[in-house]
């Protein structure tokens, strides 16, 4: 596969887990096969507003670019065979990151991977072993039991983040901190472009 249907390609800062801060080329790929109700990027869930681009256009100013880190994300960016795209990145000296909620077999060599699993679909059990950080979304207590769940099967290297959902981020902050203060190998992931109201 060599054309992918890209939602929107841009240059920001991670926002949130434990790469926050990292300059990088952020891709959003489109359509999704999970559909959960605080999603913020509903649009991407189909093809319809995306372009089919090639990887020489994907690449074309992210290769001229000194930024070098490539975050791959979506709606969910596992429906596609990345293998192609990252060979291509590596190719070119750039570090790939890719951000699913696991559901489906995730392809191409990775970097880094963020699994922020979904109730509403699980991921599969070999997306938990490779992740390298998960990322689960509070919003009620109820979250906190699935994230411990989710802990039990990924890697004993693997990062733990815990991350308020956006609308309800006053209640979940504080459900989040009593549970980190008893269980301090999660950490807080603060979705700070959301707070400063960058891209
Ligand atoms: Fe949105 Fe991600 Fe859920 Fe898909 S998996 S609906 S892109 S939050």
């Amino acid at each position: 596969m060599n054309k992918y249907p890209v939602f929107e390609k841009f240059l920001s800062l991670q926002g949130e887990g434990f790469n926050a801060g990292m300059p990088a080329w952020f891709v959003r790929l489109a359509g999704c096969n999970v559909g959960c109700d605080f999603c913020d990027e509903k649009k991407a869930w189909t093809t319809a507003l995306a372009k089919e681009c090639t990887l020489e256009e994907i690449f074309c100013d992210i290769a001229n670019s000194k930024v070098k880190n490539l975050i791959v994300t979506g709606g969910e960016p596992t429906l596609y065979d990345l293998s192609l795209l990252t060979s291509f990145a590596h190719n070119e000296g750039i570090k790939c990151f890719l951000e699913t909620s696991g559901v489906n077999l995730i392809t191409g060599q990775w970097d880094w991977i963020c699994l922020s699993p979904k109730q509403k679909l699980l991921p599969l059990q070999s997306s938990l072993q490779q992740a390298n950080e998960l990322k689960v979304v509070v919003e009620t207590k109820e979250d906190l039991s699935f994230a411990e769940t989710m802990a039990k099967q990924v890697s004993d290297n693997c990062k733990l983040f815990l991350q308020a959902q956006w609308t309800a981020k006053e209640k979940a902050l504080k459900i989040i901190q009593d549970h980190i203060f008893q269980n301090p190998q999660w950490h807080l992931s603060t979705q700070t472009h959301k707070y400063l109201s960058i891209k």
